[in-house]
């Protein structure tokens, strides 16, 4: 059975574009993604809504038809009902390291740490941190324009304030003239 434009669309949004086991987006593979069925056709899986997970092509590739068959066979981790950080930890060298045995076997399966993939994450990373920064250098700029706004009205403020002393100035000068003499 084929999967009807209307639920693709559907799982492409769910996952915010991006594939669900390593997080690379439609932008970064220059296209769409793969729909993955985590419990394979092969193996009985359907194509109800929960079963569809967005997949890059490669995640697709090395997931394949992966089923645990025996009672005691490994599982993968399933990105629809449980959070990356329940199995992996992102380490500071961008790559991700396995907290449970189900992931230990979804980073061997899916290759969760080929060199692409962690370069990926270092971008990710750096583009954050780069975010952080300009939004830090917008608030001081808008801070800058504030000071110098409060700056302009206090200027106008002395302007007037020495007006009206010159003002008062001349008519003190004015009254004394004509008793001067
Ligand atoms: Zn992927």
């Amino acid at each position: 059975m084929s999967i009807s434009e209307e639920v693709r669309e559907q799982v492409r949004q769910r996952a915010n574009y991006a594939c669900e086991y390593c997080g690379v987006t439609e932008t970064d593979a220059a296209g769409q993604l793969t729909i993955d069925h985590f419990h394979p056709q092969a193996r009985g899986g359907t194509d109800a809504p929960d079963n569809l997970i967005y997949c890059c092509h490669r995640c697709n590739e090395y997931k394949a038809d992966y089923w645990p068959q025996e009672p005691d066979a490994p599982l993968l981790w399933n990105p629809r009902l449980q959070a990356a950080n329940t199995h992996f930890v992102e380490l500071a060298g961008g790559e991700l390291y396995a907290i449970t045995a189900t992931g230990t076997f979804t980073v061997n399966r899916l290759r969760l740490n080929r060199p692409p993939l962690i370069a990926h994450r270092l971008r990710r990373r750096q583009n954050a941190d780069e975010q952080r920064l300009l939004a830090r250098l917008h608030s001081v700029v808008n801070l800058l324009e504030q000071l110098h706004a409060q700056e302009a009205a206090l200027l106008e403020e002395h302007r007037i304030l020495l007006q009206e002393q010159r003002h008062v100035l001349r008519l003190l000068l004015n009254r004394q003239e004509p008793g001067g003499t």
